[in-house]
């Protein structure tokens, strides 16, 4: 009916502007003030967690901000429940360490850690950029990008090792994960005057960091016909973009992006926190009751991306369920709860298929594998409210550089517009 209403702009607009979107969120922080940034342009206004909320503040649209967690809603009526969209900021990469300067053979090297899940092999051979935030004696936290390639992580030749062409690398990452940044001996001290350098203070001025490595290439349209897109932290960039996207284009609904996703969710800013539980509650005026019996009509989606088929290992998937590179959304389901959907979720993410006028994929695990999980569960088990897990397909999730197709860009954010419309 709304078929084309719901389509805002062709199909290659919504992946450039997703393309911008990555491209100006290089680690949480970024992610974070990208969206702020976004709805600050559509009319949101900032409530201050530590201050006193108006009495109005579940009308009309807001948002806070807690570190690399970003909560925002836009509602016009006094609410009796809640359409919420969960999403996630942080990707896998590696974050420097508090003493960082290291070095051997004549190279300058900084010690790294890698966050969650990562694909090491997928960082060697980049040209690496730097962003995060720093903590200076001031007590302030400025944000800090380097969009110059100042970390490499250099492949080993395959004269030293001859299995490593066909047997690929086992890689140890206290020894093999060790970026180089220079020549010379160890530089002690090196990383912090170089912060410092780049915020203009002193060294002494830098208490400590969250400093992470980014891949410099930027995110492009690819394939032949351009019917693809590549780019890093589509898993789950392309998550928070369809959810701020979304809330804006409907005008009303929740939006929560998490932080510390990819490392379990149990911190101050992930889904495991009281962050959205306590945000909604002082948006009834801090009511129980009526919070209570607002959440009792309440559903979230927790989107993140889902498994396309790989054409190469198409085995690791299960035959009946395949699911192809734009073929649209997908509704991930595991009946051990690693996803949260079951029926009744389900069945509310179809409708705003339906009213999107996309037709879901349905995703199942290989039962002979080992399924990964999402803030869903997490949420369901924090507000006691139904949860639906679903994504926009992809190939090499937690690569540095991830795939997706074109075409399910526009019809993700659709979906997510119609479901937080209701
Ligand atoms: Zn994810």
């Amino acid at each position: 009916m709304e078929d084309t209403a719901w389509h805002c702009g062709a199909v290659s607009d919504a992946a450039a502007d997703l393309c911008a979107f990555i491209d100006d969120a290089p680690s949480p922080f970024h992610a974070v003030a990208t969206a702020a940034r976004r709805l600050e342009a559509a009319g949101f206004t900032r409530l201050d967690e530590a201050a006193a909320w108006p009495a109005d503040a579940g009308r009309g649209r807001r948002y806070l901000v807690r570190d690399g967690a970003l909560v925002a809603w836009a509602s016009d009526d006094p609410v009796d429940g809640w359409r919420i969209a969960g999403a996630h900021t942080d990707s896998p990469n590696l974050r420097v360490k508090p003493i960082p300067d290291t070095g051997r053979a004549g190279a300058r090297q900084l010690a790294v850690e890698p966050y969650g899940g990562v694909l090491l092999n997928s960082w060697l051979g980049r040209d690496l950029g730097l962003s995060g935030r720093v903590a200076l004696a001031d007590g302030s936290l400025p944000l800090v990008r380097i969009d110059e390639p100042v970390l490499h992580l250099p492949q080993l030749a395959i004269h030293l090792d001859r299995e490593i062409g066909t047997e690929g690398l086992r890689l140890n990452p206290q020894q093999h994960v060790v970026p180089i940044w220079g020549l010379g001996t160890p530089d002690e001290g090196g990383f912090r005057r170089f912060l410092a350098d780049r915020l203009g203070v002193d060294a002494g001025a830098v208490v400590a960091w969250d400093v992470m490595t980014h891949d410099l290439a930027p995110s492009t349209l690819a394939g032949r016909d351009g019917e693809l897109l590549s780019a890093p932290r589509l898993d789950n960039l392309c998550s928070s973009w369809a959810a701020v996207d979304g809330l804006i284009r409907a005008g009303t609904g929740v939006v929560a992006l998490w932080d510390h996703e990819e490392i379990g969710s149990d911190t101050n800013r992930g889904a495991g926190s009281p962050l959205l539980g306590t945000a909604l509650e002082r948006i009834t005026g801090g009511r129980r009751e009526a919070y209570h019996r607002a959440l009792a009509q309440s559903v979230c989606l927790s989107i993140d991306m889902a498994h396309a088929t790989h054409p190469n290992y198409a085995e690791k998937h299960e035959p009946g369920h395949w699911i192809a590179l734009g073929g649209g959304p997908v509704v991930k389901t595991n009946v051990n709860q690693r996803y949260a959907t079951d029926a009744r979720s389900a069945a509310v993410f179809a409708a705003a298929c339906t009213k999107a006028g996309v037709t879901p994929q349905w995703y199942a695990h290989r039962t002979d594998l080992p399924c990964g999980s999402t803030i869903g569960p997490i949420t369901a088990a924090k507000l006691g409210i139904p949860v639906v897990d679903a994504g926009a397909p992809m190939l090499a999730m937690h690569s540095a550089r991830e795939l997706m197709a074109t075409a399910d860009v526009a019809p993700y954010r659709d979906v997510v517009r119609a479901f937080l419309a209701g």
